[in-house]
Parts: structure tokens; C-alpha cells; sequence
């Protein structure tokens, strides 16, 4: 049945769009962090960024359906909950960011976060990082440099984005004390070349914890440097907080409180639903009004009446049940137990992140760092025959992607250490 149904969707559903694992389970059902598949077999999932507050949340479910059955309309009709969750963003967000724009996903998000970048400077030139993922999008693919995502990525973007290696602590041309300051160094040719070109530079998007790479924080500084470059030359600084905001990283709400900075405009999506499609864009006032000089902005069912709802019962929730404490609490403890692997496996090069945001990445060579791409796939393969969803993630894909519920048990962790513990006893 799973094989017959796989091919079925291989007939009529795009190539392009994979699926984790070539003979993947076929899921049906999810309770709290675990997934069952159609057999009745369970599987912890530690991979998924979209439903933070675990599966299946009743409360959620009641919220969305009874908002469905009284009203779900376009967002260009007057109703409350508009207004409220708009209300409750801005109040999450740094003093001045008090502008919503809402829509449906991250990609959407990202692109109109570019854009106002580019209607308030007047510039169309946007800063961005290597190994970075932003969107499916024109825009915000444009500026999605991963060539995991996209082998392709490097050759094909368009003449006005320009990225600058990212400023990885691990691996990378600068490493140790001088990281920032040897990333900074490489940005300012890239900053005099847009100057010389004339034409402007409208702002800088990157992830405030380096995402694709595993979850490495920025070295000390850095945002703080690069925000001070852009806005200089009267750029916006966009921080994309889709993956690492909204409590994920337990320690902070948002991922650009690590860098002691404040962005000019903030893009959220995946969790802030809970998997119910939801974005959203937090600016000033004075940056959103940039969008009226060129019209209306409309999106149908970005802020509708159920998107709405879903995202205010998505922060009573993660108050309710503690989420982001529990993030800090269960992240900090498995971070030890994947920390303490490094001491008995040599393959275990680093852990990174924080809170329910970590990479271990996969190592031949502690000392040349040559990414162990195929273990890595072989080690995840393996979890998934012990019940456990993993998957590789970075430009190498050699880094395991941590990225459980919010709900994540310390039982639920310790499961997945002591399999991995497991999985590298049995090979390596
Ligand atoms: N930004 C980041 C950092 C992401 O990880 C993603 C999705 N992986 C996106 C943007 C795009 O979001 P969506 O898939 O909702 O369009």
C-alpha cells in the first residue's frame, strides 16, 4: 500500500518536491512529538520546525475549527482577530517594530520583506549570506544561496544579490578569536563594489543563528557590525526568524536578541501556526507606509479570521505549557548528551545551537573537518529503523538537523541520545 501510493505520488506530484528518505514511511497520525505510520509503528520526531507545539494539539484543533465554523473570509473584511493578533505581534517585538503585514508562509514573508527593503531605499542591490535558505519565491529564492537546497544556487543568482560567506565559528576561511573580524573584513569589497556601482544598497537578510549550517550562533558582534555598514549606506536589516525565532532557541524569543541587535523588519513563519499556514512581516510604521506609495497590499488568506485564531491560540499555548522554558530546559540537557558523545566518537566533530536548535555535525578528520556526508545519510537511515526521524542538513549535509516540537519530553531526548549513542557504537 505505502509503495503502491509512493508511486502514485511519484506519477502526479512534482519531482522537484521530496520527500525525506527514498522509501519513507507512510505517516498518519501525530500525537505530541511522536508520528505513527499506518502500521501503528511510532516514530519521535526530531526533526520538525512546523509544529512546535507537538502534534495534534486538541486545543489548537477546537480553536481552528470552531473560528472555521463562525467565520473564515479574505483578510480585506473588518474583524477582530485581525486587529488582536496583529496587537499580540507587535507586542512581542522590539519597541518600534510595531507593523504587521500577515501572510501565509515563510517564502511569501521573506519576499515582501525585500521588496520593502528595496521601496524605502530606492535601491534594488540586497546583502545576503552563503549556505543560507530563505525561500521558494523569485525574491526570497533569490537570495537562498544553500547549494544543498539548490546545486545550482551559486551560478544563478540574480545581479542584485550579493552574498558574503557566512561567518561559520567551525569551519570556514576565519576561525577562532578573529571570526568576526576576518567575515567583516571579506564583506567591505563587496560593500565598495555596490558603492561604486551607484545604484544603492536596500538592505541585508540573514538568519540571526546560522540555520542551514546546523544552528552555529554568530561570532560576537557581527550582526552589530554589518547592520552599522548597511544602514550607513541606508539599507534595512531583514532577520529571518522563521526557523530560529519564536522560542525555539529557549535561551532568547528571537534570534537576534543573541546579537544584542535590533532589525529593521522581522519575518516569521512554520511554528507560529503550528503547520496552519502563517506568516508574517514586523516593521516600523514608517517602512510599512513605503508599500502605499506603490498601491494596496493584499494577500486573501494571510490574515484571515482562522490564520488569525491558529496563531493567537499558538502563543497562549506556548504560555500555557511553558514551551520556550521547556525549549531551554530539554535543549540544554541534550546538548550535554550530544556534547558527551564528542568525547567517545571521534565522527562527532561539534554540537551546535542552543535550545531545540542544535546541529552535530559529522566529521572524517577533526583536523582538516572533511564533512562525513555518506555516514551521515547512513546514520540517519539507521535512526529511522529505530524509530526516530533525522535528517542531514548544511552545504555538506553532514550535520544531524535537531529540530523537535517545543514539547520535546527529557525522556523523548534521552531516546534520541541513547539511539544515536547506539547507532555510533554499532559502526564508527
Ligand atoms: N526562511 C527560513 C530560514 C526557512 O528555514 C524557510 C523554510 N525552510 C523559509 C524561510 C521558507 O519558509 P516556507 O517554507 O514557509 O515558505
Amino acid at each position: 500500500e505505502t509503495a503502491e501510493l509512493l508511486a502514485r505520488r511519484q506519477a502526479h506530484l512534482a519531482g522537484a518536491q521530496k520527500n525525506y528518505y527514498a522509501a519513507p514511511p507512510q505517516i498518519e497520525r501525530g500525537w505530541k512529538e511522536h508520528l505513527f505510520d499506518v502500521e501503528g509503528r511510532a516514530y519521535l520526531d526530531m526533526v520538525n520546525n512546523v509544529s512546535i507545539l507537538g502534534h495534534g494539539h486538541p486545543k489548537l484543533a477546537a480553536a481552528i475549527s470552531a473560528q472555521w465554523l463562525r467565520l473564515n473570509t479574505n483578510s480585506r473584511f473588518h474583524y477582530a482577530a485581525i486587529t488582536e493578533f496583529s496587537e499580540r505581534l507587535a507586542a512581542l517585538s522590539p519597541d518600534g517594530l510595531d507593523t504587521v503585514f500577515l501572510v501565509n508562509s515563510g517564502s511569501e514573508a521573506n519576499d515582501l520583506a525585500i521588496r520593502l527593503a528595496q521601496a524605502h531605499s530606492g535601491a534594488r542591490n540586497m546583502l545576503c549570506l552563503l549556505e543560507a535558505y530563505h525561500g521558494w519565491s523569485s525574491a526570497s529564492d533569490a537570495v537562498s544561496t544553500s547549494i544543498a537546497d539548490n546545486p545550482e544556487a551559486l551560478t544563478t543568482r540574480p545581479d542584485w544579490v550579493h552574498a558574503v560567506a557566512s561567518p561559520n565559528t567551525y569551519r570556514g576561511a576565519f576561525r577562532g578569536p578573529d571570526t568576526a573580524a576576518g567575515y567583516l573584513g571579506a564583506i567591505t569589497p563587496v560593500l565598495e563594489g555596490i558603492d561604486a556601482g551607484g545604484e544603492g544598497l536596500a538592505g541585508f537578510i540573514c538568519e540571526s543563528v546560522y540555520g542551514n549550517a546546523g544552528g552555529i550562533p554568530l561570532p560576537d558582534g557581527y550582526l552589530a557590525q554589518v547592520y552599522a555598514q548597511v544602514r550607513a549606506r541606508g539599507g534595512l536589516c531583514i532577520a529571518d526568524e522563521v526557523q530560529v525565532g519564536y522560542g525555539r532557541l529557549g535561551h532568547y524569543f528571537w534570534g537576534f536578541e543573541q546579537q544584542g541587535v535590533v532589525p529593521d523588519i522581522i519575518t516569521i513563519a512554520k511554528g507560529m501556526g503550528n503547520g496552519h499556514p502563517l506568516g508574517a512581516v514586523i516593521t516600523t510604521r514608517e517602512i510599512a507606509r513605503s508599500l502605499e506609495k506603490e498601491g494596496t497590499f493584499f494577500s486573501s488568506t494571510g490574515g484571515g479570521p482562522v490564520s488569525c485564531v491558529a496563531g493567537m491560540t499558538v502563543l497562549d499555548i506556548m504560555a500555557e505549557e511553558k514551551l520556550q522554558e521547556n525549549a531551554r530546559e530539554v535543549g540544554d540537557h541534550l546538548k550535554a548528551r550530544l556534547a558527551a558523545l564528542i568525547d567517545r566518537h571521534p565522527i562527532a566533530g561539534a554540537v551546535h545551537g542552543m535550545g531545540l536548535y542544535l546541529g552535530l555535525e559529522f566529521v572524517r578528520d577533526r583536523t582538516t573537518l572533511e564533512p562525513a556526508t555518506e555516514e551521515t545519510a547512513a546514520v540517519c537511515d539507521r535512526l529511522l529503523s529505530l524509530g526516530v526521524i533525522m535528517q542531514p542538513t548544511g552545504d555538506h549535509q553532514n550535520v544531524l538537523k535537531i529540530k523537535p516540537p517545543l514539547c520535546l519530553g527529557i525522556d523523548s531526548a534521552d531516546f534520541f541520545a541513547d539511539m544515536l549513542e547506539k547507532v555510533l557504537d554499532e559502526g564508527w
